[in-house]
């Protein structure tokens, strides 16, 4: 018997008909001869609900508590579904994350997971029952409970196939699978039959919200077959597999955008060994993700460094900068907010020069003015003003032949 494990985002999972609903697909999946696991996210928005009641209290929640606090929208789903499944005659149990063996690294809100102990899962699966987990959540070796950062129960689930060397891992969502880029906003954006491994973890940490960057990276790891489709409609979704079918020769396979991004510039740096060390030590040490450097020598031999943050750290990065302004002896700081970074993907950049020239080209066509770029093989990213972010996407996309319109044609022409 095969075991298969399945994941329900909080859309998927959002009032109790749709609990319901989530019952007869596991149900189904299981009289058809699998072993299944299960993992729900919190029902609708109810982790940003908890997230307010934390900043109706204080601005800086402890972290310990605040994981504490998170993680009990993931068992209000989990112990529901189990009900809906004994409704209909299914024998289930549910586990938070400990319960289910995983455990983390000691880190709040974002912690990795370190291990997975599966006896406790083995032990339900081999009695016939319906296995529900708390996605998002797990346990340190020191006990306290931790979070794996928010949209974090995909990485639950492809961790869990991972251990328990499931078959498939198939994550549920609102959406019938990975598009070239949010359909939302990007009206033209078609929906993927495949994609590699390295193509969606790209896209999902240059911004693609579709899913969570570490679950990619575990499925990588541990050649996960991994299967993005819609909880409502039954139509095929998008696989994500370590060789995607090539359906079309395109150099770009997908493009992905990221607001709120910050740009800061320190000026006039002394020209040391340990200058850029001491700047990011510093920056990290306050946990300050940052993403793009870049640094320039000046006229008089001092360096700029200039580098991007998410918004919302600006205040704390500023504070820090400005309280060690005689350490790290520089002139000036100043900063640039309201900006986006709007990337392209796709593995077949490797073999093709010439994709930057081309993303340029396009942006100064549209007007766009290019504040930084940073590359990496299968990936170039421009930091832009935030108010053409859509626009430019929009025309990289069409530039690239990502279009729904332009795919129809090229099948038209292979049928001709
Ligand atoms: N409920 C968590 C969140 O909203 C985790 C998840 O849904 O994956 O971020
Ligand atoms: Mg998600």
């Amino acid at each position: 018997m095969a075991t298969i494990v399945q994941k329900f985002g909080g859309t998927s999972v959002g009032d109790t008909d749709k609990i319901k609903r989530v019952a007869q697909g596991i149900k189904q999946r299981m009289d058809e001869g699998h072993k299944v696991v299960t993992v729900v996210s919190a029902m609708g928005k109810s982790t940003d609900k908890l997230v307010e009641l934390a900043d109706e209290i204080t601005e800086d929640p402890d972290p310990r508590e605040m994981d504490m606090l998170l993680t009990t929208g993931e068992q209000v789903t989990i112990s529901l579904v189990v009900m809906a499944l004994k409704e209909i005659g299914v024998d289930a149990v549910s586990l938070t994350g400990w319960q289910a063996g995983i455990v983390t690294e000691e880190v709040y809100q974002d912690a990795r997971i370190t291990d997975i102990q599966t006896e406790t899962l083995d032990q339900h699966l081999n009695e016939g029952k319906a296995v529900l987990v708390a996605g998002f959540q797990g346990v340190s070796e020191e006990g306290n409970i931790t979070t794996l950062g928010r949209g974090g129960s995909d990485t639950t689930a492809v961790a869990l196939a991972a251990a328990l060397d499931a078959e498939s891992c198939s994550i549920y969502t609102d959406v019938t699978g990975v598009y070239t880029s949010d359909p939302r906003y990007v009206k033209n954006a078609r929906q993927l039959s495949s994609i590699s491994y390295d193509e969606m973890l790209e896209l999902a940490y240059l911004g693609a919200g579709v899913l969570h960057p570490r679950a990619v990276e575990f499925a990588k790891n541990y050649n996960v077959k991994l299967v993005v489709r819609s909880s409502m409609e039954n139509v095929e979704g998008t696989i994500v597999e370590e060789e995607a079918s090539m359906e079309q020769n395109l150099t770009v396979r997908g493009l992905a955008f990221d607001d709120n991004i910050t740009k800061v510039t320190v000026e006039r740096l002394p020209n040391h060994y340990d200058t850029m060390s001491n700047l990011f030590k510093l920056l990290s040490e306050e946990g300050i993700n940052i993403d793009i450097i870049i640094q320039q020598m000046t006229s008089d031999h001092g360096i700029n460094v200039s580098f991007t943050i998410d918004s919302s750290k600006l205040g704390k990065t500023m504070d820090l900068i400005h309280a060690n302004r005689e350490t790290l002896c520089y002139s000036e700081v100043h900063h640039e907010s309201s900006l986006s970074k709007v990337s392209i993907v796709g593995s077949g950049m490797i073999s093709n020069p010439g994709v930057a020239a081309d993303m340029f080209k396009v942006l100064a066509e549209e007007e766009v003015a290019i504040k930084m770029v940073s590359t990496s093989e299968i990936a170039v990213s421009s930091v832009v003003p935030e108010k053409d972010m859509i626009r430019a996407s929009e025309a990289l996309h069409s530039f690239f032949g990502l279009d729904a319109q332009e795919q129809e044609k090229i099948e038209l022409a292979k049928q001709a």
